[in-house]
């Protein structure tokens, strides 16, 4: 990495020495300034219900988030065999419930709240969760400057799915009070237009010869960009005088992008489908295409936002259905809904403000407010979730470590639960049990399974993903370079995104250069040229291995080499840094190219994994394999209705 001198830029330069507010270290493991706050810290010290401290606030801690450290040690010792040796034996809470549910993401948020509709407001229910904060992925990221806080996702984006969302998934929204066709009233639609900020591409010296920030002439979908994603009106001149490839690869972009031409002539659509579900997009790319080598390097890492992994382990089909380049001339492709026909909402948090709203519900208490548009920025209230006197309970920092039958399976009318906090194991018992956590945790909490589940749960392996807010001192470089979002090929992070300017209720996005504005920038740690299966495993090892540190010297570099032309100084301008590590992230969704089955038919794996087993169900979008809100909530009310009565 180097700076426009072609030296590399000095840790002084970049500002790690920079008071933000990011990290401490424990056991080579980066914490954040709030560290001190950290629950094990607060644990250690004997306090056995850290969430009660007032000061207990986990959106607004900064540095290594998302599967932050303490979230999963008890789950990888398990894992390892090695954590009942440690553990010694369970006390008994000597609480019962009606429901405990093992995971307080959208899953097991709308589990317990569709158990209560059947069960009535006093059904006891605890739910139980291993991240200090609940929401599972979908995570709220606070930031504050001065008397100003701004917001960003930390994971879950928007409302939207490729599927339409089902009757039941519609109807929490609504029951929610999320109004989604109001989205439009609250975005600032025209905001970048009006300032003249556009996509870019920022091609690295490493992968392309040279640094270069050239104008994105057909941003594809995957950014984050709703339908800002609109090309400048030069872009397509800029695009082909300036981008650093060869001048054949620049042609073929254009005529991939502009040209309506059918690259398998002769078949029909079923059989031009079947051909493109059997071979890569970027096999299609060179071999139907016949595209220069230079527009592979440009387009490697455009599916990895959505699919985790670059354009050689996607799915020709996939591609074509997602609305890549090259298809518009034949009979596939994406079903075009416009955006104002879309089923899309986007918070500014994300789906956290979902998470939330379903907590408001649950527990009115922990969430102050009473509407769509106060949630946003209603501080919840931490000491609420777990109140002895409720019937409903969010216990946090809580791993489910075993979750049995009181007896036969068949005939007991209990099910134990093990819980990890603070170091101890803990028990509490429930008529039901619904697990709506990661499908590939199960086979270690349930050992009772058959066998056959077990490894069909077992396949539901997750794909990592980094997602990274930053908060800048101002965004004076973006609008200096006209850039709203940067694609970054041969980038760390390999999309920079200013988020959808969206203000809602009292909440006010940055709308000029010189407010302080969070940058998104999201990387899928993937390693090409593997089955899609084996980059999510060793991305997600990279992930654990990766200190805060390097992570932080790698996004100040990113930054410094793509907004130092527009006058930005990574010492001066990041103010902070959060970055949400998901080693398991999206839910796995099967893919033509790798999993047998898609093609040849029969029992899919979760359709194996989700099965009752006594008086346990199972939730999760793991449960429905896709990576979506609506699965969640979707699989999460299959789960409540199979619960034995
Ligand atoms: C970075 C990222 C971005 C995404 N963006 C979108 C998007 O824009 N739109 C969309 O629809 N979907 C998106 N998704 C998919 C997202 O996973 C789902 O939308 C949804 O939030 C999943 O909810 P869930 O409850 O099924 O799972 P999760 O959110 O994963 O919740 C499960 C919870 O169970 C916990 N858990 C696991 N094991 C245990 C245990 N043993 N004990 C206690 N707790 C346990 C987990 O830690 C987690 O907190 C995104 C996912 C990621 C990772």
């Amino acid at each position: 990495m180097s700076d426009r001198s072609d030296r590399p830029l000095s840790d002084r330069a970049l500002g790690m020495h920079r008071n933000i507010t990011r990290r401490d270290f424990l056991n080579g493991v980066a914490l954040t300034a709030g560290a001190a706050m950290m629950p094990w810290h607060l644990f250690a010290a004997g306090d056995i219900d850290p969430e009660k401290s007032p000061d207990y606030y986990p959106p607004a801690r900064t540095g290594l988030r998302g599967s932050h450290a303490g979230s999963f040690d008890a789950a990888h010792s398990l894992r390892d065999g090695t954590f009942w040796d440690a553990a010694g034996a369970p006390q008994d809470t000597g609480e019962t419930y009606d429901l405990v549910i093992v995971g307080g993401g959208i899953s097991g948020l709308s589990a317990a709240h569709f158990y209560r509709k059947t069960a009535g407001a006093n059904a006891r229910i605890l739910i139980l969760d291993n991240h200090d904060d609940f929401g599972g992925h979908a995570k709220r990221n606070e930031f504050q400057v001065g008397k100003r806080t701004l917001l960003g996702y930390g994971g879950t984006y928007s409302i939207e799915s490729p599927e339409p969302y089902s009757a039941v998934a519609k109807g929490v929204i609504e029951e929610l009070g999320i109004e989604v066709s109001s989205f439009p009233k609250y975005l600032d639609r025209d905001l970048y237009g009006s300032i003249g900020r556009v996509p870019k591409i920022f091609f690295d010296k490493e992968t392309f010869g040279s640094d270069k920030l050239v104008d994105d002439p057909c941003p594809f979908p995957g950014g984050e960009t709703y339908d800002l994603a609109v090309a400048g009106p030069d872009a397509w001149a800029h695009f082909l005088a300036e981008a650093p490839i060869a001048e054949q690869a620049r042609k073929d972009v254009s005529r991939l992008c502009r040209e309506k031409k059918n690259y398998l002539p002769g078949l029909t659509a079923d059989q031009q489908e079947a051909r493109l579900a059997r071979i890569s997009y970027a096999h299609f790319l060179t071999e139907m295409a016949g595209v220069h080598a230079d527009v592979i390097r440009l387009y490697q890492a455009i599916s990895q936002p959505l699919f985790g992994v670059g354009i050689e382990a996607v799915a020709a089909l996939d591609a074509a259905e997602t609305g890549y380049p090259g298809f518009s001339g034949m009979d596939v492709g994406p079903e075009g809904l416009s955006n104002e026909r879309k089923y899309f909402f986007h918070f500014p948090d994300g789906n956290a403000s979902i998470a939330r709203l379903l907590v408001r519900k649950l527990i009115p208490d922990a969430m102050p407010g009473n509407a769509v548009t106060d949630v946003v920025t209603a501080r919840a209230n931490y000491a609420k979730l777990d109140e002895k006197n409720s019937a409903l309970r969010i216990r946090l920092n809580s791993t489910a470590v075993r979750v049995k039958h009181a007896g036969d399976p068949l005939k007991a009318t209990e099910v134990e639960v093990a819980y990890a906090r603070g170091g101890k194991v803990y028990t509490v018992r429930g008529k039901h049990t619904i697990l709506a956590c990661w499908n590939m945790m199960i086979p270690y909490l349930c050992e009772d399974l058959p066998e056959a589940q077990k490894e069909a749960l077992a396949f539901a392996t997750k794909v990592p993903l980094l997602y990274t807010n930053v908060l800048l001192r101002n965004s004076s470089a973006f609008q200096k370079l006209v850039a709203n979002s940067v694609y970054a090929p041969g980038g760390y992070h390999t999309h920079v995104d200013l988020d959808l300017p969206v203000s809602i209720g009292e909440y006010r996005c940055s709308r000029t250069p010189d407010e302080p504005t969070v940058v998104h920038m999201s990387k899928s740690p993937c390693h090409a040229g593997r089955p899609a299966r084996d980059q999510h495993t060793a991305g997600r090892i990279e992930l654990y291995n990766t200190t805060f540190e390097t992570m932080e010297r790698k996004i100040r570099e990113q930054l410094a080499r793509t907004l130092g032309p527009g006058g930005f100084d990574p010492a001066r301008d990041i103010l902070a840094i959060t970055v949400n590590r998901w080693p398991h992230g999206y839910a796995y969704e099967y893919s033509s190219l790798w999993d047998k089955f898609v093609l040849e038919g029969g029992e899919t794996p979760c359709e194996k994994a989700r099965k009752t087993f006594g008086r346990i169900a199972i939730a999760n979008c793991d449960a429905g394999a896709r990576a979506y809100t609506d699965e969640a909530i979707n699989q999460a009310w299959r789960a409540v209705g199979e619960l034995k009565s």
